[in-house]
């Protein structure tokens, strides 16, 4: 069984805090019967790994992350299986979806006028982890030359027949840089080989380039409380615990340790907030939806649902 070293300190010490059975994760997790997880497939695909279903601590450094390595056959059964692609596919259409990638966009813009930058000539820009491409749409326009990258076929697919360039391989994505930002929109969290990534990121970005990152953070009220259900056995209301999917759990600590360690200089954050939960809960049947949001409505009132970070960094080097 291979183990994996910590992704952001490279230490080898790391304990198990949070273990999960495909039972408990059935039965504790509602939400995800009800929306494009597929439990069944699921348990089938992981049968005799269940003892990867854990989240481990570094002793070092305190990030939080899943020690073992899975097989690409198991991982891509598991992307390609479990997930109803119709259902996430149709989570791109929500308004507020589209408003925080505006956002995201709006932010870019005015650290691009911050550091300098007067207009968009022939501004580069490389989505890593592009997905369905909708990042794609909304910084399409005159001066802007952005293309997408994603291990996901069936997603880059719908991208291709918008128009988005979508570019096939790495060696392919190096010869279309360096450029001007770099954009890994909830990425990290999915990636076994971190390491490899961000000094991909390098490679990529112009000196002074731009990089921007958003990972879910796992000291935000919101994903506390979910680690607290889970020990509890109580149903999460996030389906952002899963050491399958997720297997690194990022918090502002770990954030910016990262952002040191590859030599990148801080610029600012902002906020990833929760709502793609709460629109789901829709669909519940009306006791969970009771109770779903009594919980959602105090996560706002206390920390308007902070879900995650996203990370606006410039390239030293
Ligand atoms: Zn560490």
């Amino acid at each position: 069984m291979n183990k994996r070293n910590c992704p952001v300190c490279d230490s080898t010490e790391a304990v198990v805090i949070m273990r999960f059975t495909p039972e408990l994760l059935s039965r504790v997790a509602p939400p995800y019967r009800l929306e494009e997880f597929k439990i069944e497939e699921f348990k089938n695909i992981i049968k005799g790994k269940e003892e990867f279903l854990t989240y481990s601590k570094c002793r070092n450094c305190g990030m939080v992350y899943c020690e073992y390595i899975w097989d690409d056959d198991t991982l891509r059964k598991a992307y390609v299986d479990s997930i109803d692609h119709a259902q996430n596919k149709d989570g791109i259409l929500l308004i507020h979806k589209r408003m925080s990638l505006a956002r995201i966009w709006t932010n870019i813009l005015r650290t691009l006028k911050l550091l300098g930058k007067e207009k968009l000539e022939d501004l580069k820009i490389i989505d890593f982890g592009c997905g369905w491409g909708d990042f794609l749409d909304t910084v399409e326009g005159y001066g802007v030359n952005a293309v997408g990258y994603d291990l996901d076929s069936d997603k880059t697919e719908l991208a291709t027949k918008r128009g988005q360039r979508i570019v096939g391989d790495i060696d392919e994505l190096k010869s279309f840089g360096p450029v001007d930002v770099v954009v890994m929109l909830s990425v990290l969290e999915h990636l076994q080989d971190v390491k490899y990534s961000l000094n991909l990121v390098k490679e990529l970005l112009k000196r002074g380039g731009l990089f921007v990152f958003s990972v879910m953070d796992y000291r935000s009220i919101y994903i506390r409380r979910n680690v607290n259900r889970l020990k509890n056995n109580l149903p999460t209301l996030t389906r952002n615990l899963n050491p399958v999917f997720h297997v690194n759990i990022y918090d502002y600590k770990s954030v910016m340790r990262t952002i040191k360690n590859y030599n990148f200089d801080f610029v600012s954050s902002d906020c990833v907030l929760s709502l793609t939960d709460f629109y789901k809960m829709r669909n519940s049947m009306w006791p969970v939806r009771f109770f779903n949001w009594v919980e959602w409505l105090s996560t706002k009132v206390i920390v308007w649902a902070e879900l995650g970070i996203t990370a606006y960094v410039v390239n030293k080097e």
